[in-house]
């Protein structure tokens, strides 16, 4: 692509490292913000600034936050002794959309996979340990997507906790295989919550 102008050439270059985002559209988007007014653009700019600058990971669970304690980790309507396990924020806000659950959470900030080079101690894995240790947990809900990654992490997670002594369950596999946790639709993940089973049995099927 020949750009006109060097700032052009940039802001397009930025737009296109974004997931999903070819040079034709990160040229129709630079040059739509061109066209707005310039405290549009500004606001826009000084957005992600912010968010990068004052985002925080909340100390218990990990959850995307604006505070070093979430707002379901503070609120005293969250029944505290039940943990639900998560990849990432995604999920937690597709379980909080089902409205069928009333526990906090904990983020691993991924799944384990081999293949990637992703291991246990590059998810926030001894937190999740160190949470169940310090007692007052009744269940350990383990929400992964169900794939290779997930399976794996599980199986992991299982070993972990297992000692504790805590109920461990899991959400039904309602969802295909190689399905993502995010993209289910909010009736059947919501299903899948209340309809969690021990993790030994879910894993004997
Ligand atoms: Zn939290």
């Amino acid at each position: 692509m020949n750009f006109s102008s060097k700032l052009l050439e940039d802001a397009v270059n930025e737009f296109s490292k974004l997931p999903g985002v070819g040079q034709k559209t990160a040229l129709r988007l630079v040059l739509h913000l061109l066209n707005k007014e310039k405290e549009e653009v500004n606001l826009f700019g000084n957005t992600l600034i912010r968010l990068k600058a004052e985002i925080k990971n909340c100390n218990i669970c990990r959850n995307i936050s604006d505070h070093v304690i979430c707002e379901i980790c503070s609120s005293n309507k969250r029944d505290k002794e039940t943990i639900c396990v998560v990849e990432d924020t995604r999920d937690v806000m597709a379980i909080e959309n089902t409205g069928q659950y009333f526990g906090v959470y904990h983020v691993l900030g991924g799944l384990i996979s081999p293949m990637d080079g992703v291991g246990p101690a590059d998810l926030f894995i001894d937190g999740l340990v160190d949470r169940v240790a310090a007692g007052g947990v009744k269940e350990i809900i383990l929400a992964l997507s169900p794939n290779m990654e997930g399976d794996t992490t599980l199986f992991y997670l299982y070993k972990r906790l297992k000692e504790f002594n805590v109920p461990i369950t899991t959400i039904a596999r309602g969802i295909a295989f190689g399905g993502e946790l995010e993209y289910t639709d909010e009736i059947t993940l919501g299903r899948s919550i209340i309809t969690r089973v021990p993790y030994e049995t879910a894993m004997m099927k």
